[in-house]
């Protein structure tokens, strides 16, 4: 695997991410956010870590032959693979953990400060086992718990207890262990307490909520607080977790267990990462000593503040002339030496010193490098030293990296070089406007409150800019107050926020008379009254624009000072130049305007994990476990939103990617009958993928049924309006066409037509076939489709099918309720009618619609006419089979309620240049189709099917503990590969390999970043 592609391949499906919202229309304005976008600064060069190797402290063995341990320890700390391996490698130690189990046998506390990966926990298990051992064998052990090991979080118990099952069970007969351990967390159900209470083993595993327990309730502290008596240790794992008043509460904690098990020669033990980095190491040993002290409540001394011992990977040799040739070479061949002469190796010896080791100040001890470079910095170093050009540096950096992390060490089995990158990516900038003619205004990216242009006499204040998703006119967007006008943030909510629309070319109108002439309102913005005339409706009349003329800093001032602008309301309704408006106002402007930092921060980090884990996929050289992505998010409810997000994000693209494949396989149009199955087959889902339980042998042919049946679901939903907002569907990607079956010919159908309106009847068959096409688009957009699965019924069939059979991400939610087909009515609307009825009216958007096409010099089409018109159409199209009548007229007016028939559909596929049209509702102005999301069209159509087995789950407090349990298991080994948790996971739970990280936030505090 090559981790600077996956880098490049991520930051690529960013940057289309990202920019794919917006388009500014203003040149200007698109130079600058091009320009930004291209300087990359949401995407900085990574910062490149390499991670230490520690000294070595010898095999457990030789410690044993020192003896410095019992001799029994050999056959517990060794590698082993499988329970009933008894291990066939001796456990090689680091130096600092060798320390710590020297510091142990003196009988003195001691505190471990050593970063992640550095095998803490072995740094307390082999003293306290050892000490079981030796006292069982000169006669003085006595059962007991002898060990109590509190740790911040049951994760942390949980991969404690399997790595102690490995050490004390695998290899032994019976797998019984010669030292008992057992977790006790409130995790356990009522057999194990029992068990437990009635016989406590040696080492107990709690966390510190349920030591307050043990040591409060009374048959708990009876059994267990008695077993403890005369206890040998105590550790608390993570000590830097317990700050301010948890640390108060924890001293405490410590104090009481020590009385409650009357334990006066009690060994302290505790680990942490770096818990400060302030002053020199002496100075920091003094800083844990003390703090370790007051925890504990018995003194702690600065020597036994044990600290990692680091080591070279590399010895270099050679001078800066072999460097020079070094980073030629390496640059042309891309070579993977031996491991010897990798170690030789001048140039892999400077990049060791460049990204992972550096002598400690004054003591010249090796530390781990503070700041760690990025690959560019580095390549302008080496290029400095050896003269060669920065981009054969560069080249030269990565292929040592890559070398060094297939070159395997022996000894430790590991590779010699293991690096980290560290990528930052942030949300776009805004981009801040100075109130000036759109020709000479100020444009910038900074977020300043005035132009630097302004002057003590006249002060420019800056405004952020939104942008129409349609046609990418910008709008300042401002608050309006008394003293005028002022920037609004992102963040402002509040009652008198608004916009401003400033052109140039197409300037807002000055009054209302000539806005309605020029037809600068959408088409739903005006009813036609009796006489035909074209006004505004009074329901819209207090949202129309109004004229204003504001100054540079931000003042309304008289006509002819300076300049003017239109002002309009939040929530956004229509776009002032290209007229796009939305019918249904959702309380927010997200759906209309785009902001170039506001893009759906959960869509951000869904595409992200995705691409990444993707990524990972493609890469041949790395086995399933190392095939995942772990992903942190601010809190547990973050987390499940998230892992539902990207699910729902995930299944959406595979369905809407399968859909086009499926469609593009028949260009002549996929069927009713034929369009869940093929896309089904499209979808390329393994059983195990979306059956609950996959390993049947019989009855297969019923969980794909299921599997149809809620395909078939979702398609049809889909089909819907904008209805998801952030993720243009297939049809606005242009990659769906959805047309009639017999439409043409029921068009060039003159007989059919004889009995209709004479508008209708003497029209061209063309024309006829646009006009039908459109109601029918209408139907279909509200869903008023008769299928069987948008019915109760058909929803309570698919619902029992998924439940029988379908697993998660398949299965349908478990809230998730029926959708209803609508059902479209040729008629006003009347009272209390349900939300699923569509009302079809001569005054509405259809029945203007049909007055564009038909009101021409020499032709009227009135109010009535467009009523009459619809109620015929839908009357032929039933007679011709593309529609049924739901239900019957009733009452007065015998006016029934019609639906498209499924069977008329014909799902075909569209070649992505161009959306579809709402006719009806949407007018652009000028020629140009409705813009294409570019970002979303080629996820749909060429990288859809990769996504395929993705799959996210939440890991909080939330779930229960089984269930988290299940979930670290399928995540360790791979079968889960992304998971969203809340910042809880972050301390050494056992994940196996894991090459990907996400934050979704900068951590509160480095230490937090470095777990
Ligand atoms: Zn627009």
């Amino acid at each position: 695997m090559d981790i600077f592609d996956v880098r490049e391949r991520l930051i690529g499906d960013y940057r289309e991410f990202t920019s794919s919202f917006v388009d500014p229309r203003d040149e200007r304005i698109r130079k600058q956010v091009w320009g930004r976008t291209a300087s990359g600064y949401q995407w900085p060069a990574p910062y490149v870590s390499l991670n230490p190797n520690f000294a070595s402290g010898g095999t457990v063995d030789r410690l044993v032959t020192d003896g410095l341990l019992h001799p029994d320890i050999e056959r517990i700390f060794r590698l082993k693979e499988h329970p009933g391996d008894p291990g066939s490698k001796p456990l090689r130690l680091h130096q600092h953990q060798r320390d710590a189990i020297t510091t142990a046998r003196g009988g003195h506390s001691y505190v471990l400060t050593t970063g992640t990966g550095s095998g803490k926990s072995l740094a307390y298990i082999v003293p306290i086992v050892d000490r079981v051992l030796r006292a069982k064998a000169d006669g003085t052990y006595r059962p007991g718990v002898k060990a109590i090991i509190v740790y911040p979080m049951n994760a942390l118990a949980n991969s404690q207890l399997r790595e102690l099952e490995k050490f004390l069970c695998w290899g032994f007969p019976d797998n019984k262990p010669p030292v008992t351990f057992d977790r006790y967390t409130g995790q356990e159900n009522a057999d194990a307490r029992r068990r437990i209470l009635a016989d406590p083993p040696d080492i107990l595993l709690t966390n510190y909520v349920m030591l307050e327990l043990v040591l409060t309730r009374r048959r708990e502290r009876d059994r267990l607080i008695r077993a403890a008596r005369e206890l040998w240790f105590l550790v608390l794992d993570e000590l830097h977790t317990y700050r301010g008043r948890q640390g108060a509460d924890v001293a405490f904690l410590v104090r009481r267990t020590k009385d409650a098990c009357a334990a006066p020669r009690l060994q302290c033990v505790g680990t942490s990462a770096t818990m400060t980095t302030e002053g020199d190491p002496v100075r920091q040993r003094a800083v844990v000593a003390e703090v370790a002290t007051r925890l504990f409540g018995q003194p702690v001394v600065p020597e036994h503040v044990i600290g990692e011992s680091l080591r070279r990977a590399t010895t270099g040799g050679a001078g800066e002339d072999m460097l020079a040739e070094q980073v030629r070479r390496w640059h042309r061949t891309g070579q993977i030496p031996s491991l010897d002469e990798f170690r030789r190796n001048p140039l892999a010896h400077w990049v060791e010193s460049a990204f992972g080791v550096e002598p400690e100040k004054g003591s010249g001890r090796l530390v781990r490098k503070r700041i760690p470079p990025t690959v560019p910095n580095a390549a302008d170093d080496l290029a400095q030293l050896t003269g060669e050009p920065t981009e054969v540096c560069q080249a030269a950096i990565q292929g040592v990296l890559q070398a060094g992390a297939q070159v395997i060490d022996p000894e430790t089995g590991r590779p010699v070089f293991a690096f980290r990158l560290h990528q930052f990516l942030s949300k776009g900038d805004n981009v801040y406007v100075t109130i000036e003619s759109p020709a000479s205004r100020h444009i910038t990216s900074r977020y300043q409150t005035v132009s630097p242009d302004s002057s003590e006499t006249e002060r420019k204040i800056l405004v952020p800019l939104a942008f129409c998703r349609e046609c990418g006119q910008e709008y300042l967007s401002v608050r309006r107050s008394v003293n005028g006008f002022e920037a609004r943030q992102d963040s402002d909510t509040g009652e008198d926020g608004g916009y401003l629309y400033l052109s140039d070319d197409q300037p807002w109108p000055e009054s209302l008379e000539i806005a309605v002439q020029d037809g600068r309102l959408p088409y739903s913005w005006t009813v036609l009254t009796g006489d035909g005339a074209t006004v505004p409706a009074q329901d819209k009349l207090k949202h129309l624009p109004e004229v204003v003329h504001v100054d540079v800093s931000g003042a309304e001032v008289p006509p002819g000072k300076g300049v003017t602008a239109a002002w309009v309301t939040t929530p956004f309704r229509f776009c002032l130049r290209c007229r796009v408006s939305y019918e249904r106002s959702r309380g927010k402007d997200f759906a209309q305007l785009a902001k170039l930092s506001a893009e759906g921060r959960s869509s951000a980090l869904s595409v992200i994990g995705a691409s990444v884990v993707r990524a990972l996929r493609a890469a041949r050289s790395l086995d399933k476990p190392a095939r995942k992505l772990l992903a942190f998010v601010d809190n547990r409810q973050d987390a499940s939103l998230q892992a539902g997000h990207f699910n729902d994000f995930v299944q959406v693209v595979q369905l809407r990617g399968a859909l086009y494949r499926a469609a593009e396989k028949e260009p002549d149009g996929l069927t009713h009958e034929r369009v869940a199955q093929r896309v089904t087959e499209a979808l390329g889902l393994e059983l195990r993928e979306f059956a609950r339980r996959p390993e049947v042998r019989y009855g297969k042919e019923e969980i794909w049924r299921a599997l149809r049946e809620v395909v078939n679901y979702r398609l049809y939903l889909d089909l819907e309006r904008g209805w998801r907002v952030t993720m243009p569907n297939l049809e606005q990607t242009g990659l769906l066409r959805v047309g009639y079956r017999y439409l043409h010919e029921v068009a060039a159908d003159q007989e059919i037509w004889d009995r209709s309106h004479h508008l209708l009847r003497d029209d061209n068959p063309e024309h006829r076939y646009e006009i039908a096409a459109t109601l029918l688009d209408e139907l279909r957009r509200n869903l008023a489709i008769d299928v069987r699965c948008l019915t109760e019924e058909g929803f309570d069939e698919i619902r029992r099918l998924s439940v029988q059979h379908l697993a998660e991400p398949w299965a349908l939610g478990v809230r998730e309720r029926a959708t209803v087909a609508g059902i479209a009515f040729p008629k006003p609307s009347g009272k209390g009618r349900p939300r699923a009825y569509l009302h079809l009216s001569g005054r509405g958007a259809l029945g203007k619609y049909l007055k564009r096409q038909y009101d021409k010099p020499g032709q009227s089409c009135s109010v009535t006419d467009a009523q009459d018109i619809i109620r015929d159409l839908l009357a032929v199209l039933t007679e011709a089979g593309l529609v049924i009548e739901a239900v019957p007229g009733d009452g007065d007016d015998l006016i029934g309620g019609y639906r498209l028939r499924s069977d008329a559909l014909l799902w075909q596929p569209g070649d992505g240049e161009v959306g579809a049209e709402d006719r009806v509702r949407k007018q652009l102005s000028g020629e140009a189709g409705a813009r294409v999301n570019t970002f979303f069209r080629d996820l749909y159509r060429d990288t859809s099917h990769l996504l395929a087995g993705l799959q996210a789950k939440e890991h909080t407090a939330q779930v229960t503990p089984a269930e988290r349990e299940q979930r670290e298991a399928e995540f360790r080994e791979g079968d889960l590969p992304l998971l969203f948790c809340s910042p809880t996971m972050e301390l050494g739970v056992d994940i196996n390999a894991l090459n990907a990280v996400a934050l979704r936030n900068v951590p509160p505090t480095p230490a937090n970043y470095a777990q």
